[in-house]
């Protein structure tokens, strides 16, 4: 009996065992296995530097959990087609399986190398595996897709047959002696100075984590979650957007976990559709990133102000709210999204910076830093997107934070020069009489700053500044 030839996984936003079909699929077929991660020296946006860290550790745990069944993982730079030639001339491979993207390029990418193996009679295989529902197999009655979320979600719930997960496989057979760059020689952790530990002190990376992280979710959080998901200075949301925007972990493998509690899940899960919105948005629109998905916006006249800008990274409005939320982002690569939409919105609306400007920074500090969500969310803030907030809501930058931060709680974790201040002033300590901000040892201006606009004036400005915009187009 002759032996089966190869077949080559194709690893790419997949970093795990568990419900991954291409895996499956493979074993299924037989013959060893060469089991691929490709850093793509063609990719459409490369990583950011936080996201680089995530990468480096998911990798090293995707190695170790192969490695611990018998297997490999093959690392490669280069462009993806000719790493896979090479592979294939080398090793006798004649399949190739991989989990869909989509994302124009890489689609279009993943379509040319489909279509030149086919042609060479290497069998090529795609699954789905990183979404539940595909963007092409949801759609309007009129057969376009969907652009506002709660019909989406609706119609996608209905038609969605959400079958088992897979399990992950408890031996692999890989082929012996693949070459294979090694980790370390990436140069995907920062060195001089190493923020990047200090980040994942608040997480753990690779699948292991991405479960234990669920499995805690479910055993407590869940149940407050509705109710106070948009509280910051609590710990009720999941932590889990890092796992799902490396595949860590699978939208199906939540959506398992939480049926048998359909109500208390309903918010959360709908939060799942939220990223699978934003996968149709960009799957329809690639450019989502870098142009207004919304007409009537392209006139508008943004501020180009780099010291106002360098305030906002740093955390230094004069904002507590603002600054706290910027400050948790820069320690630890995650911040809460009820802070993600007021930071977005202080930076578009009171500052009148371009929102391209706040996607690229959040590009470059997420951990989970996920082209769809990531573009969809920030224009949806802006006003310019799908679904979007109307451009005329402008969130009130200390009313957010009396609101959803009522003791101050967050604020002090972040901002702790400021922890002095009684409750009443700590969302906006420039009210807070002279006594008050001695007795809590601040002077504004020196040991936190005044704000660098006020609220009133920046939320006329950019009204004027939007009306304008819409009516010259
Ligand atoms: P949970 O509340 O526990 O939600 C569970 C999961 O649902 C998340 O992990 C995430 O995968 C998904 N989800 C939740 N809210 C949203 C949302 N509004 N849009 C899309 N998916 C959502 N999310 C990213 O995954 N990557 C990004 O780069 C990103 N950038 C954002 C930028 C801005 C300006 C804003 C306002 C939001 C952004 N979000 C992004 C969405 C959201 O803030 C995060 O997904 C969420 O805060 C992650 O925390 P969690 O896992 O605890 O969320």
């Amino acid at each position: 009996m002759t032996a089966l030839s190869p077949s080559i996984v194709w690893f790419r936003d997949d970093l795990r065992l568990g419900d991954h079909p291409a895996l499956n699929a493979a074993i299924h077929r037989g013959g060893p296995l060469i089991l691929l991660y490709i850093r793509e020296k063609d990719a459409a946006r490369k990583p950011g530097g936080a996201k680089r860290v995530w990468l480096h550790h998911s990798l090293q745990a995707l190695k170790s959990d192969i490695e611990d069944r018998g297997g490999a993982l093959i690392l490669r730079t280069g462009v993806a087609a000719d790493v896979i030639d090479a592979l294939i001339k080398d090793s006798g491979a004649r399949a190739v399986f991989w989990n869909r993207r989509y994302h124009e390029p890489d689609r279009d990418r993943d379509a040319a190398i489909k279509e030149a193996l086919t042609e060479r009679d290497v069998a090529v295989e795609s699954f789905k595996a990183n979404l539940l529902v595909e963007p092409w197999e949801v759609r309007t009655k009129a057969g376009t897709p969907y652009k506002v979320f709660t019909p989406f979600w609706r119609a996608a719930k209905d038609g969605m047959e959400v079958s088992d997960p897979l399990p992950a496989p408890k031996k692999l057979e890989c082929v012996d002696k693949v070459l294979s760059a090694a980790l370390d020689d990436w140069s995907l952790l920062p060195t001089q100075p190493d923020w990047g530990s200090k980040m994942l002190n608040h997480h753990t990376p690779g699948e292991a984590g991405a479960i234990a992280r669920l499995t805690d979710f479910l055993d407590g959080p869940i149940e407050d979650y509705a109710q106070g998901r948009d509280r910051p200075d609590k710990a009720l949301t999941s932590k889990l957007s890092p796992h799902l925007a490396h595949g860590e972990i699978s939208p199906r493998q939540i959506w398992d976990a939480c049926k048998d509690n359909e109500v208390t899940s309903r918010k959360f899960l709908s939060e799942i559709g939220w990223r699978e919105f934003s996968y149709t948005l960009l799957f329809y629109n690639p450019d989502l990133a870098t142009e207004n998905f919304a007409d009537g916006y392209e006139a508008m006249e943004w501020d180009h102000d780099d010291q106002a800008f360098e305030a906002w990274t740093k955390g230094q409005t004069g904002y507590p709210f603002v600054d706290a939320g910027m400050r948790q982002l820069w320690a630890t690569g995650w911040m809460h999204n009820r802070v993600r939409m007021v930071v977005a919105s202080f930076l578009i609306k009171h500052l009148m910076i371009d929102w391209r400007d706040g996607e690229d920074w959040f590009w470059d500090c997420l951990l989970e830093a996920d082209l769809a969500s990531n573009a969809a969310s920030w224009q949806w803030v802006a006003g310019t997107g799908a679904d979007a907030a109307p451009y005329f809501r402008v969130f009130n930058p200390f009313g957010q934070g009396e609101k959803f931060d009522p003791n101050g709680d967050y604020v002090r974790q972040w901002v702790p020069e400021l922890k002095d201040l009684p409750n009443k002033y700590i969302q906006q300590p420039w009210t807070a009489p002279d006594k008050v901000l001695n007795a809590a040892g601040i002077e504004l201006g020196r040991d936190y700053p005044e704000p660098i606009v006020d609220h009133k004036q920046a939320r006329e400005r950019v009204l004027e500044a939007y009306k304008t915009a819409r009516n010259s187009a």
